[in-house]
């Protein structure tokens, strides 16, 4: 087992301290290796365990402004909900992507080196709120650790819509975007910083499953790929064409959701290519766990 670095220097400073001012016999700095150890908690041995050593992954729930940009406020999550929330995302994230065919590898070879908790969400200095972010497939961030409820949809939406939003980043980090993907909806992007004035129904009358999705093809692959795994009604809400359309608004929903579907086939095609992952296999297992 590895050894937390600051704790091994913090017990470093304590031996030191005690050393000059004389307080103990010279025998006391020969502590003997297991009692190091009680100055990890049980979570922190879980944690080096089950995530870091692992899949080397750190999680950080301690000092988490040291985490996020300046201006930008935060707090940590309480203690006793971090057990809950490793439970949550190994549930939700990490298990299904052993389970399919091909998942493991590809899990373990994109592992984000840091997971971040947060207590509650993302305050920035001018006024907007951040749900989850993610900071070039080095990091993900979860928000509202604090407010944990895996039966409250809501909060469980918001969850695997981050980290499965984030997590698919990677893939095109590292693989790129699939081809022409970005001509499926040219149009259809918004410029910088007014993907919000869009509705629901207009993101995706232009072809998107959300507002968001229209802010860049990066974006639109990213909640293509998290809203196909974590909604049970996608096809209905994205897919399925209404066949008795009486209306202009029924008919341009319609062709936008030919434009998703034309993204997803081209995003599961990819996956299959890049990663080995059948996304559609990977969204079968997530749904049977919800
Ligand atoms: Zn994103």
């Amino acid at each position: 087992m590895r050894k937390g670095r600051n704790i091994s220097k913090r017990w470093l400073l304590i031996a030191l301290v005690a050393s000059l001012s004389g307080c103990y016999p010279d025998e006391s700095l020969n502590i003997p290796e297991k009692d190091n150890d009680v100055t990890l908690t049980e979570l922190d041995e879980y944690i080096e365990e089950h995530f870091t050593e692992e899949y080397d992954m750190a999680i950080r729930y301690r000092y988490v402004d040291r985490y996020v940009a300046t201006g930008e406020r935060v707090t940590p999550p309480r203690l006793e909900v971090v057990r809950p929330m490793l439970d949550f995302i190994e549930k939700y994230w990490i298990d299904p992507y052993l389970e399919v065919t091909n998942g493991e590898v590809f899990f373990r070879g994109h592992v984000p080196p840091e997971i971040i908790f947060l207590g509650g969400f993302i305050y920035n200095p001018d006024g907007t709120v951040t749900l989850g972010s993610a900071d070039a497939g080095s990091r993900i961030t979860f928000t509202n650790v604090n407010a944990i409820d895996p039966e409250d949809l809501d909060w469980r939406e918001l969850q695997l819509q981050t980290v499965y939003h984030e997590f698919a980043h990677t893939v095109h980090q590292r693989y790129k975007l699939p081809a022409s993907f970005e001509t499926i909806t040219t149009a259809g992007y918004t410029s910088a910083g007014s993907w919000y004035n869009l509705t629901d129904d207009e993101a995706l009358i232009r072809g998107f499953v959300s507002p968001y999705a229209t802010s860049s093809p990066n974006e639109d692959f990213a909640e293509t790929v998290a809203f196909y795994l974590f909604d049970p009604e996608f096809d209905a809400h994205f897919i399925t064409l209404e066949e008795d359309c009486g209306t202009a608004e029924c008919e341009a929903q319609n062709t936008g959701k030919e434009f998703i579907a034309e993204k997803l086939a081209a995003i599961t095609g990819h996956y299959k290519k890049v990663t080995g992952i059948d996304l559609t296999e990977l969204r079968n297992v997530i749904q049977s766990k919800l």
